[in-house]
């Protein structure tokens, strides 16, 4: 048995089977909530098709709904920002900040609207571009930003007259747990059902008959299976995916107020962000002064527990991910790379890893070539910006870019050449509600947010009224 139950048909649901849950701070199991069953995920597909035919029907109802599960977040924000930081490592105040923006998300995805367009309404004919819902979304989530993700589905999902089963990385299920518990007195039974489960759960869902479409985030490489998954049956799918964001540094920049931006883009969330900076190109000129004043934040940032004050980053999520990155910085050092600062763990005990900056290093090493969602960045020199744009697009990434200038106009123009879903000038990681957000490339199909994310969870209905 555990404390932590899913929400199938609006009722808690526990499962014979448990798996642990550790905290990335302490590496000791703390959780062990339930390991959903077949028979169980065929009951959530079964609750949510049947709460679907009443769902789609009101879409006032619905909009109300979506400002009532604000509300209730709200209400049990400090309760969730402590699981989140518990199962995900984050700093508290960071976590108080995802769950408020979950909140902040259910209330701007209520205030759009489903647009009924009239194209042509003459003697002839009325016609209307209408949006219908899909039908059951099968949601899959990552576990850098839990609760957040979750709700970048689910609000949008339900708004447009959908019903949703909900599956959370097996690393950080226990805050979309309590979030499905929170909802049972808010929401129609079946309308919200939150399993939680391995990988395997994951394929279950994506190839179950019930669900018309699925939206996941994660890496690429499970996203090509879930792809794969949906297409004998044609579920829709949306995927948002991983990155490998270059931030270009033209040389005209004030070096010291740049390199803070920088590095706070490469390394909120202990670097384990889609949309991080991942890798840094710079002209030669002003190389040696970035490098060193990014070293420089890096060595006296706080990185501990994040329950307790005053920690700016907390450890990687999981071993496997704390792994990766020991590993690629490992084959930057073979390779000649220069390990400015950092290029160890930090501490004996979680998955705490140093603020790492890495110089000397160029495309062709594995740190750059590859997606290391984690706490070390590598600097790389550059002769002229097309080369430097050539080199940022010669990825199979293409979720988001910037480009660094005190002339914004000529950054811009630089930054629409970058191959990539969001190109930022001046800035990184300005992502909102409004924006639409996704990825070029195997970065992803599809975005989420804004009406254009709230048009993936529709398909168009041509209503042609003949008035001859
Ligand atoms: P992952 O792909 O390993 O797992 C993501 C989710 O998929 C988990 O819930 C997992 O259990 C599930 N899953 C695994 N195998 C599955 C399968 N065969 N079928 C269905 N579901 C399956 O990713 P992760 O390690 O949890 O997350 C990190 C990755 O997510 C990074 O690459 C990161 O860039 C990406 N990400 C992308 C975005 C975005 O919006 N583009 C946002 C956050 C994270």
């Amino acid at each position: 048995m555990s404390d932590y139950t899913m929400t199938i048909d609006g009722k808690a649901e526990s499962a014979k089977a448990t798996f642990g849950v550790i905290n990335p701070a302490t590496e000791e199991v703390f959780a062990q909530p339930p390991e959903c069953t077949r028979a169980q995920l065929d009951s959530a597909m079964d609750s949510a098709a049947t709460a679907y035919k009443a769902w789609r029907k009101d879409e006032a109802r619905r909009r109300q709904a979506l400002l009532d599960c604000s509300e209730a977040i709200k209400a049990r924000m400090a309760e969730l920002a402590k699981l989140l930081t518990q199962e995900q490592g984050k700093p508290i105040d960071k976590a108080m900040e995802e769950i408020f923006g979950a909140a902040i998300w259910f209330q701007y995805t209520a205030s759009l609207q489903i647009p009924v367009e009239v194209i042509q309404d003459n003697e002839q004919a009325r016609i209307e571009i209408r949006r219908r819902p899909l039908g059951v979304v099968g949601a899959i989530t990552p576990w850098n930003f839990p609760l957040m993700l979750g709700v970048w589905k689910i609000a949008p999902a339900l708004l447009a007259g959908n019903t949703v089963v909900i599956k959370p990385s097996p690393f950080t299920p226990l805050t979309t747990l309590a979030l499905g518990e929170i909802l049972r007195s808010v929401l129609p039974p079946g309308v919200l059902n939150v399993v939680s489960g391995g990988n395997e759960l994951g394929s279950w869902i994506t190839s179950h008959p019930a669900v018309r479409k699925i939206s996941f985030t994660g890496s690429v490489a499970t996203g090509k299976k879930v792809a794969a998954s949906a297409a004998p049956d044609l579920k829709r799918v949306t995927l948002e995916l991983g990155g490998n964001d270059a931030a270009i540094v033209l040389g005209d920049v004030d070096v010291k107020a740049t390199a803070q931006k920088l590095f706070w883009g490469a390394f909120s969330n202990t670097g384990q962000i889609c949309s991080a900076i991942k890798r840094v190109y710079v002209p030669e000129s002003i190389y040696g002064a970035v490098v060193n004043e990014l070293a420089e934040i890096a060595r006296g940032v706080k990185v501990g527990n994040g329950l307790e004050a005053g920690m700016q980053l907390g450890p990687l999520n999981n071993k496997p991910q704390f792994d990766r990155v020991s590993e690629l910085v490992e084959d930057a050092r073979k390779t000649g790379a220069r390990i400015v600062t950092g290029g160890k763990r930090l501490g004996v005990k979680g998955y705490f890893y140093e603020p790492t900056i890495v110089a000397d290093i160029s495309d062709g090493t594995r740190l750059v070539d590859e997606e290391q969602f984690g706490p070390a960045l590598p600097i790389i020199a550059y002769r002229n910006v097309e080369d430097a744009v050539e080199r940022a697009n010669a990825t199979h990434y293409g979720l988001s870019g910037s480009v660094w200038s005190a002339d914004r106009e000529k950054a811009a123009e630089v930054a629409v050449q970058l191959d990539c879903g969001t190109a930022w000038v001046n800035q990184h990681l300005a992502i909102a509600p409004n924006l639409p957000f996704g990825g070029a490339k195997w970065s992803g199909i599809g975005v989420e947010n804004g009406p254009w994310g709230l048009l993936g969870f529709t398909e168009i209905q041509v209503v042609n009224v003949s008035k001859a």
